[in-house]
């Protein structure tokens, strides 16, 4: 299993190195011999910008327990940066596979966010889809501040160990931050962001081939035009990455004593 040693840092943010295969251990294990709830969080080139402007912010992304390279960009960067081959992980894909092992497993879960006819609808697909999936419970993502006290009391006593935050980002990560400490139990806290949108078919994902090229992002820009606001960090992104290589690449390089000349 991966430790916390091995996450590396990608220009201003974490992440860890791991495959699906790796992930999904780690969730096991965090439910299985957890003590407390885990945060796991999708990191991506959007979030290299938002997550550091807010100190509150990046200091919760810093004390996750997984961060899973969810975007390409991430994934380039690592190589480019680290030399480290890495394939993405993204969060809806993890999300899905997460639902297929607590249904083997009997693990309970909560889904918390979006509307409430597509939180309905994602918890009836997912049942149909992963047949004996406990969905111990289940709550929109508009509960007002006043009425939070009653929700955490519904997902403490709904007994589900996984609870899947789809607030969007970074409002499910700070709720994480502000009310983990009330979860009893809880092992694994995913934050999915608009992923019950996606399975409640209110939202579509990219057709396959899109994904296999990486162009997933693209394929959203071009349905949503509207996110153009939030992947204008990207060439941004790639315009950090090229900086940071240049300033390693003109850093002078230590020759070792042996090979120096008189
Ligand atoms: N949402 C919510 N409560 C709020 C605001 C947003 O549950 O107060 C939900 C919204 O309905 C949508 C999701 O959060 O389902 C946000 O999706 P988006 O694609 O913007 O999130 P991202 O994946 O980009 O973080």
């Amino acid at each position: 299993m991966q430790c916390l040693s091995d996450r590396m840092k990608i220009l201003d943010v974490w992440v860890d190195p791991v495959d699906m295969e790796q992930a999904l251990d780690r969730v096991q294990s965090f439910v299985d011999y957890g003590t407390r709830p885990h945060a796991v969080f999708a990191v991506n080139p959007e979030k290299n910008f938002s997550v550091p402007k807010d100190p509150v912010l990046h200091d919760i992304f810093r004390s996750a327990d997984l961060l899973i390279p969810d975007g390409i960009g991430v994934v380039l960067a690592a190589r480019f940066l680290h030399g480290v081959r890495m394939t993405r992980v993204p969060g809806v894909e993890l999300m899905e596979r997460i639902c297929r092992m607590a249904s083997c497993r009997g693990y309970g879960i909560f889904l918390y966010g979006a509307k409430e006819a597509v939180n309905d609808k994602a918890s009836r697909v997912l049942q149909e889809r992963y047949p004996g999936l406990v969905v111990a419970g289940r709550s929109n993502g508009y509960v007002a501040e006043r009425d939070m006290p009653a929700l955490i009391h519904r997902i403490n006593a709904s007994g589900a160990q996984i609870l899947f935050l789809a607030l969007g980002s970074p409002r499910q990560e700070k709720w994480f931050a502000s009310h983990a400490a009330s979860l009893t139990h809880i092992r694994v806290c995913q934050g999915i962001g608009g992923t019950l949108d996606t399975i409640a078919g209110t939202v579509r994902r990219a057709p396959r081939l899109w994904c296999d090229c990486n162009a997933e992002w693209f394929y959203r820009l071009l349905k949503e035009p509207s996110r153009i606001r939030r992947q204008r960090v990207l060439p941004l992104f790639a315009l950090r990455l090229m900086g940071e290589l240049l300033s390693e690449a003109m850093k002078p390089r230590r020759v070792p004593a042996a090979s120096r000349g008189m």
